[in-house]
């Protein structure tokens, strides 16, 4: 008769408390895509980072301010300070998940679409719509100064309702 090994686990289990904010509302579990996505571009997938993510990347493309994803991560029991949602909303921006839209000096969106595409910004009503990709013809840009190169070029048309 032989003894079953001795197995020991070593106490580095993750703690529940990473868990997802609403599993049941996650179809396909971008979660997971969430942490791989981290993994992929260098971020430790932190609590915060994975919850703001989640929040962030689960509903397709789209474009918040750092004062709408507090108001999402408040409304869906997310503990996290408007100070931590600057912080990785910047960081996701360095690595190249987002794509920040500056329309003007107050107002900063955070695009989940980090592709290269313009934008129709609708003044009074603060609404940032991507413009359909082939509508926006650059027609020439101009040249840089000595040594720069010319790195993206961002179209921000501003829209305004008609007098009717
Ligand atoms: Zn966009």
């Amino acid at each position: 008769m032989t003894q079953p090994p001795t197995v020991t686990f070593s106490s580095s289990i993750e703690p529940l408390a990473d868990a997802p904010p609403a599993r049941a509302d996650l179809n396909g579990c971008p979660w997971h895509d969430v942490k791989s996505m981290l993994r992929q571009v260098g971020l430790r997938p932190t609590r915060q980072r994975m919850a703001l993510g989640w929040i962030l990347f689960a509903k397709g493309d789209r474009h918040l301010t750092a004062e709408s994803l507090y108001e999402e991560a408040t409304r869906a029991k997310v503990p996290v300070s408007l100070a931590t949602v600057y912080n990785t909303l910047h960081q996701f921006t360095e690595v190249g998940l987002l794509r920040q839209v500056a329309v003007d000096g107050s107002k900063t969106y955070f695009d989940t679409n980090a592709s290269d595409h313009h934008h129709f910004f609708v003044e009074n009503e603060d609404a940032l719509v991507d413009i359909p990709g082939a509508e926006v013809v650059v027609g020439k840009a101009p040249t840089p100064p000595e040594g720069y190169e010319v790195a993206r070029i961002d179209v921000v048309v501003r829209l305004r309702r008609k007098d009717t």
